[in-house]
């Protein structure tokens, strides 16, 4: 399979061009170096009809027969990491070595899927035999960011298919061609319309969340545009799922070994360049270690290498987009023109879309580098002395999406956690999720869930047989 050229989407098992064409751009070079489908309205009712001719079939079809075709996608996703993780660094940005993992993790979310098998609860008594089982909903809308383009788009993919709905997916205008290389892979796998991939600007996510072929959207993005998807869908009331922005924040009790946490509290603020839903965006941490730890964050940010991530040696890569570049250079102008200290780290290239690393040293609580989700390279570091204080700090976000403690005292961790008011939260450790486990955003990060058998039954609706004896 040529991975370089020939980007067609998916509709009906078939590859097809779009109407017209939109520009993909490297962000490390800042240029134009491949060219997606721009996927007509016609097409889109197409892909919609293809998905719905598609379901009933799909639906009918043994539950280990449709896992199979799943733990068969999974393996083709794996056996083309090398080819996509080359891509997936051109028009991402990450350096090859972590978008393999992305491929691989996308992959393992499939195999994990394959083998999750919904419920069915029975209740007798003498005069009733009632069951309750789950059905599929239909054709679902599914539309992923530009961050983790294949990972999120999979996390859909799996748990919707495997739950027997049918989809039309489309990725980011920003990271389309991946997403559209996996179409094409799992044409050879599945039958024809249970998957179609389209590709367009933002237009075409308008256009699926009013189309009235949908049973439910399931979302992925900022929570500006997940509240116009709530509002589309309330129309002819398909069911959502919207996994949104996050504003995260880290506590660093005064017990911590700097030199054991330093690293994974660098790169779980700043890896994928920052650009995370759970990525750390605030940190706390306790007067007693906080110049320990902001020395030695600014010694790792000065150490690694920032720039294109398709070559040797590359730790971080750009900013994945001109939008987002400028948002984040114009948070970074605010923070300067604020007179707040920011401490950098190593040189980054011209041309892309680079951004150094920046720590932003104890800015005052209401400022917008502390309130707003940055999505990009700047950290703001906060002092705290007292433990309910910096909970009440952390909580007052609009945001809940996830959050992390670090204490050598495990129980005093797990309890500060318990107070946190966001959907996740790790203890001595970040960004861990798993295809098993339930990932919910409280707050305005989200409504609903993905992953665990709770984001399988999210496909679903039960059904009660309720029989008279
Ligand atoms: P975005 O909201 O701009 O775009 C997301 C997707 O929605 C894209 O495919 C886009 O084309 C499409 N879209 C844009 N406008 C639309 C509309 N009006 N109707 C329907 N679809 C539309 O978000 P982004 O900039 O791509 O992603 C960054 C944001 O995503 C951040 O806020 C980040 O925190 C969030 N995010 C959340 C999670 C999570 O799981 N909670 C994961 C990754 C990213």
């Amino acid at each position: 399979m040529d991975f370089e050229t020939g980007y067609q989407m998916t509709i009906g098992g078939r590859g097809v061009d779009g109407a017209g064409r939109i520009d993909v751009v490297n962000p490390a070079t800042a240029e134009v170096f491949a060219q997606a489908p721009d996927c007509s309205r016609a097409q889109l009712d197409e892909a919609v009809a293809a998905a719905q001719a598609a379901f009933p079939a799909w639906k009918a079809m043994a539950i280990e027969e449709r896992q199979a075709l799943i733990r068969k996608c999974g393996e083709a996703l794996m056996g083309h990491t090398e080819a996509l993780a080359r891509l997936f660094t051109r028009e991402q940005g990450r350096p090859t070595d972590a978008a393999k993992q992305e491929i691989q993790g996308g992959a393992a979310w499939l195999m994990a899927f394959s083998q999750m098998t919904p419920p069915v609860h029975l209740e007798e008594t003498d005069t009733r035999w009632i069951e309750t089982r789950y059905v599929p909903l239909g054709v679902v809308c599914a539309i992923s960011p530009w961050n983790f383009p294949v990972m999120l788009s999979m996390w859909k993919v799996a748990a919707a298919l495997a739950a027997g709905n049918t989809m039309v997916l489309k990725p980011s205008p920003f990271t389309p061609l991946c997403v559209l290389k996996v179409g094409e892979i799992f044409r050879q796998i599945l039958p024809p319309g249970v998957l179609n991939v389209v590709t367009g600007g933002d237009e075409l996510g308008v256009w699926m969340t009013s189309h009235p072929g949908f049973a439910k959207i399931s979302f992925t993005g900022s929570t500006a545009t997940g509240k116009k998807v709530m509002e589309a869908a309330a129309k002819d009331l398909k069911r959502v799922t919207l996994e949104l922005g996050g504003n995260d924040a880290a506590i660093v009790m005064p017990d911590v070994d700097l030199d054991e946490i330093a690293q994974k509290i660098f790169f779980g603020a700043f890896f994928n360049t920052a650009q995370i839903c759970v990525a750390t965006k605030r940190l706390y941490v306790h007067e007693d270690v906080y110049e320990g730890l902001r020395d030695r964050l600014v010694g790792i940010a000065k150490a690694i290498k920032v720039g294109d991530g398709a070559e040797q040696g590359t730790v971080l890569g750009p900013i994945q987009n001109k939008r987002q570049y400028e948002r984040v250079l114009e948070l970074l102008e605010d923070a300067k023109a604020s007179g707040l200290t920011l401490l950098q780290g190593a040189d980054v290239p011209d041309g892309g879309y680079f951004i150094p690393v920046t720590i932003v040293d104890n800015p005052p609580e209401d400022s917008r580098v502390v309130q707003e989700e940055a999505f990009g390279p700047i950290l703001p570091m906060l002092r705290f002395r007292d433990v309910d204080d910096v909970i009440a700090r952390a909580n007052t976000s609009e945001y809940g999406l996830a959050g992390a403690v670090w204490s050598k005292d495990v129980q005093a961790g797990i309890d500060i956690a318990r107070r946190m008011e966001t959907g996740t939260i790790w203890v001595n450790q970040n960004l861990e999720l798993t295809p098993g486990t339930p990932f919910a955003g409280h707050k305005q990060s989200g409504f609903g869930v993905e992953n665990g058998m709770e984001g399988l039954l999210e496909f679903m609706v039960p059904q009660v047989v309720n029989v008279a004896r």
